[in-house]
Parts: C-alpha cells; structure tokens; sequence
C-alpha cells in the first residue's frame, strides 16, 4: 500500500454516544472511475499511484490510521421530527489538517450498513455518485462552499431500486459533517452533557471565536444566509433542505435530487419526493431561517435559563431575512455589474427577473448575455427587455470595470440537469467518457471555452429533466 493518508482524527476521541464504530462492508469488485489528485494534494495525501486505489476507496481496505465510524444525527424532514437518522450507509474514515490548515472529514458514501441503516441497504448507486461527484466539484468552481469528491468507484455489485443498477462509492470530503441534526438529536434526548460537548467541539472546529450559544447561532446564520444568496444567485436548487442535510460549517451538503433551473421560475421544484414545494428555489430563503430556528431551540438547553433565553434567541433569528436580503442584494447586484447596490437596486433586480419569468428565459444565459451582449436574444418579445436595459445602462453609467465583475458574477457553464441525467445513462452503460468531459468544462464555468459551447444550451423540449431523485 503506498497510499498514504495523513489522518489526524478528532470525532473518533468524542463520547461513544456520538457515532458507531463500523467498518465499511468489503464490495465483489471494486473499480475506480475517478479519482481528484488536486484534492488529494490538498488533503496532504500521497501514494495516488498505489495499485489498490479501488480497493481502499470502495472500502475493502482501511488505510493506516483511519477509525471508521458512522455518526449519529437526527433531523427534521419536510418538517417532521425523525428521532434518529445517523450514517445509514455512509462511514466517516477520519480527518485530515490540509496544506491550508483547515481539518477536513473523509467519508465512505454507500460504503454499507451501519447501526442506523434502518430499512436501508447502505449502498448507493452509480447515478447519485456521480451526480454528487460532478455538481459538487461544480459548486466548488463556481465559488460556492461545498463539500467536495475525492474519489469515486464502482463496486461491481448489483443495487436494487426501481431496477438493478450498478453500485458505486462516493469518498466524500467535507470541513465536518456536523449537522443541524446533530445537535437535535442530543437536545431532544435531554443530553445537555453530550449537547455541551458537541457544542465545545463544533465552536472549536468552525467558529473559535463564538464563546457562547447566541454568538454561534449567529455565526451560523451568518454563512448560511450567505450560502442561501449564492445558490439563489446560480439557479441552484439544493432539493431536500432537510435539517440533517444542513451543515453547521455553511458548507452546500447531500446532492440527492438537487439541480439547477433552466428557465426562471421562482416556484421551480425538481425533486420527485418534493410534493408542495416546500424546498422550491424561492422557498430556499425561508426555509433556511425555518432550519436555524431548529438549531436554536436544540442551542437552548446550552443556556443557563433556557425560558428566558427563548426571546433573545427568537429576536436572532428574526434577524435572519435581512442577512439574506442583503446577501442576495450584494450577490445580484454584481450580476448586473454593481459593486456596491443600494437597497433601491432591489427593484431594478426585481423588473428583470419579473421580465424573465413572464418570457421564461433561460436563467444562466440571460444574465451571461447581460456580459455577452445576448442578453435581449432570449426574449421573445425584447421590448420590455429594451426597456429596462435603458434604466439599467444609466445606472451603470458611474460603475468602475462593470463588465468583469459580472463576468465574475455569471457563469457561462452550470451542470444542467439534463447532462447530468445523459452522463449518468452513459455511465451506466459502461461509458465515463461524458462525465470526464462534464468534470473539465465544469472546472472553469466562468470560461468561454468554444469546445464546450453545446453544454451552454438550455434542453430541447424532449431533454427536459421533469423530477429528480433522492439516492435511496
Ligand atoms: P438523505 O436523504 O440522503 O439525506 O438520507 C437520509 C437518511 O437516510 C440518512 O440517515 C441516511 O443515512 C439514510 N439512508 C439513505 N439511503 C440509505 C440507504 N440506501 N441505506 C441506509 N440508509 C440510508
Ligand atoms: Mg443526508
């Protein structure tokens, strides 16, 4: 084995009540697709030319220092409380402090049962694998935190969902897998000792300057509400924002069904198992102050007099839309080149985006043409498009280099969903040649590359993606 992986493992140390330790389950024949040699560097790791890179990212061999465990959280789905989710088919190796001396998790995903696999069989398939491989790393690139994707193989083993379909393993990296959840399962159990323990750890690891509860909620918010503007600023729709798949670091996690718009429409859901559209692309912004007033509750039993700590807590989070607003203000401001909007900007935001829903232009290449010059070809009819061109050139009649801040601000390339679905029938009919394609042109969505110029289109009307789906 020359694979080496300089673990310095942290979450192993806590309390037995926080993870189980387990093992990832061997699989019949492990194959590498992908593996990300620049992470890899990142991470301090070495030995990329070990023959048994399969094997050691299937997890049918555990590298040196690694202490398998899988965590244990809890979560609000679509709003309901569910007592106890954790790891069901993933498994945390262990962390790693990166050149740039931030600590980072390196975790199995559909890596086998666990403790809290329930009625599930603690695989994934290819199809998610790749999915989460390729947008995350896109996410990356466009500049959004996110978890990221070490590595990827096929297991040469048969998944069943809807079909058999062949099984894969995600090595995901994260700068934790801390989770909303994760302080709601030891809230809602009572444990304040477990709870503080947490707490102390997570303040430690993500925020060393938030000493209490009320500053941590609000470092928290703080990314979030940042994160939320980002995804609302590319047309990302995450999906199942559900606690457990909220990240106490501000980092984008779990890519199940999420996906990005094509034409703009604020109430856009793709996710099959989202009904009512409660995690639609505009609901994002709500919902993430629903998901940070659940941490707060769980925060509370931290405080000496949780009662009277439920006002000031409360007055936090409703502070929240106005973090979003002005994220989202700052974030769609450079999209049509101000560097510095004004609370009045919102409205001429607002007209073009009202513009492009009447007319359902295509999202990214809208505000790409506002730097292209393009712009008016996606309408139809331009003439409100003329219209509001003419306010918006007087306003940026005063605005230093307006045309590189929105080149920085709008991207040429997204992974659309309906490359993702295609490059995933590819793969699983043993062709990786579509997503190695996907990973470079991704790798610089903010590039005009003349050779990825098909990737810019929106679908066909008979490529349109209708719903996406969870891995389970
Ligand atoms: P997710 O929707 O991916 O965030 O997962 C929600 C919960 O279901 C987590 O506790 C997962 O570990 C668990 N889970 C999802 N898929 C599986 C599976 N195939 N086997 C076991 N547990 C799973
Ligand atoms: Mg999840």
């Amino acid at each position: 084995m020359t694979l080496h992986i300089p673990f310095d493992n942290s979450y192993a140390t806590l309390p037995e009540t926080f993870y189980a330790r387990v093992n990832p389950e061997p699989v019949k024949a492990p194959s590498l697709i992908a593996i990300n040699e620049e992470l890899a560097r990142d991470l301090g790791i070495d030995g990329l030319d070990d023959p048994d890179l399969a094997a050691l990212f299937a997890g049918n061999a555990i590298p040196e220092g690694a202490t398998p465990l899988a965590q244990l959280y809890a979560g609000h789905q679509f709003g309901q409380y569910n007592p106890q989710l954790g790891d069901g088919r993933a498994v945390l190796l262990g962390e790693t402090i990166g050149t740039d001396g931030l600590r980072r998790d390196i975790q199995l995903k559909g890596s086998g049962r666990t403790p809290f696999s329930r009625m599930g069989d603690g695989r994934a398939w290819l199809g998610p694998v790749l999915r989460e491989y390729v947008v995350s790393e896109a996410m990356h690139a466009l500049g959004v935190p996110s978890t990221r994707a070490l590595a990827a193989v096929r297991t040469g083993e048969v998944v069943v969902r809807e079909r058999p379909l062949p099984g894969a393993v995600l090595t995901r990296v994260a700068q934790s897998h801390l989770r909303v959840g994760t302080f709601q399962v030891f809230a809602a159990r009572g444990d304040t000792k477990a709870l503080q323990t947490l707490f102390d750890y997570a303040a430690a690891r993500h925020y060393p300057d938030a000493d209490d509860p009320a500053s941590f909620l609000t470092a928290v918010m703080r990314r979030q509400a940042a994160l939320v503007a980002q995804w609302l600023s590319l047309g990302f729709i995450h999906g199942v924002m559900n606690t457990d798949n909220c990240s106490i670091s501000g980092e984008t996690i779990d890519y199940g069904p999420c996906a990005f718009m094509d034409s703009y429409h604020p109430e856009t859901v793709y996710s099959s198992i989202d009904r009512f559209g409660r995690y639609s692309y505009a609901a994002q912004a709500d919902i993430i102050v629903w998901n940070m007033a659940q941490l707060a509750t769980a925060l509370l039993s931290l405080m000496p007099d949780p009662e009277a700590s439920v006002e000031p807590f409360t007055a936090l989070i409703h502070t929240m839309p106005e973090m979003i607003r002005a994220e989202w203000l700052k974030r769609f401001g450079a999209k049509i080149g101000l560097a510095d909007p004004k609370a009045e900007d919102a409205k001429l935001i607002a007209d073009l985006l009202n513009l492009m829903e009447a007319s359902e232009t295509d999202f990214t290449n809208t505000f790409r043409g506002l730097v292209d010059g393009t712009a008016r070809d996606q309408f139809a009819d331009p003439t409100g498009f003329d219209q509001w061109s003419d306010l918006w050139r007087a306003r940026l009649h005063d605005e230093d280099d307006p045309h590189s801040r929105m080149s920085a601000a709008n991207p040429v390339l997204i992974p659309r969903n309906h490359r993702i679905e295609a490059m995933i029938d590819a793969a699983v009919a043993g062709d990786d040649r579509p997503f190695t394609r996907l990973m470079s042109a991704y790798a610089k969505p903010y590039d005009s590359h003349p050779e990825f110029a098909d990737l810019r289109n929106p679908p066909a009307p008979d490529e349109v993606v209708q719903a996406t789906f969870c891995g389970t």
